[in-house]
């Protein structure tokens, strides 16, 4: 099975140990899954994988350890989820330059989703946290990544570290998580929340004016 290795950090051809295909119920799951055992071919070392059946074919599997490959959530908007997709893409191909431009772009498409007056990054993100879109250490990390989108972006013979990219791509992932995800979460909880603390002051008040009488 064609899967790439976390410790080799490459495609291999890894050797099926064991498998389950999990209990299935067409009404509620759109297709069946599969959890596969692997070993690397070159290290040896175990993989983890999970694959849904589609028209009576595995998918391509997706690693689900060590290191599970992270998903991002519908809830980012096209413009930034682009960015990120293609930051993580550069990070796998050892490009990090490139990818601390991509986290870079990934933040102007927040910029741009909020409409922004500034065009440009600095700008950009000043009035997201003024606007408290992003809060103060989120601005922080902002900035910092914005300072590592210039060194990727100009020649100035600086270069931006396999460890250094890593971190920037995951301090992205944050901001847009914080920003599109958890955010719109709380906010649903929230709604939640004071719809069921109406409902009981309701309740209270119902019962108060029936003891009265
Ligand atoms: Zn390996």
């Amino acid at each position: 099975m064609i899967i790439e290795c976390s410790y080799c950090e490459a495609r291999v051809d890894a050797k099926i140990i064991a498998q389950n295909i999990d209990r299935y119920d067409p009404e509620f799951d759109p297709g069946k899954f599969r959890v596969v055992l692997l070993e690397c071919p070159t290290c040896q070392n175990s993989l983890v994988a999970g694959q849904v059946e589609e028209g009576g074919e595995w998918d391509a599997p997706t690693r689900l350890w060590p290191s599970p490959e992270k998903y991002l959530s519908y809830d980012i908007p096209e413009i930034v989820r682009t960015s990120l997709e293609e930051a993580k893409l550069c990070f796998k191909a050892r490009a990090y330059a490139a990818c601390a431009v991509m986290c870079g772009r990934s933040l102007e498409g927040i910029s741009r989703h909020h409409s922004t007056k500034s065009q440009y990054l600095a700008g950009g993100l000043k009035e997201l946290q003024e606007r408290g879109i992003i809060d103060g250490r989120l601005f922080e990390w902002a900035e910092e990544l914005k300072k590592s989108r210039n060194i990727g972006a100009h020649a100035t013979g600086e270069k931006v570290s396999k460890q250094d990219a890593r971190d920037l791509l995951d301090f992205t992932n944050a901001i847009c998580e914080y920003i599109f995800v958890l955010t719109e979460q709380f906010q649903k909880f929230m709604e939640r929340r004071t719809a069921q603390l109406d409902k009981k002051l309701t309740a209270a008040s119902i019962k108060r004016s029936f003891d009265v009488s």
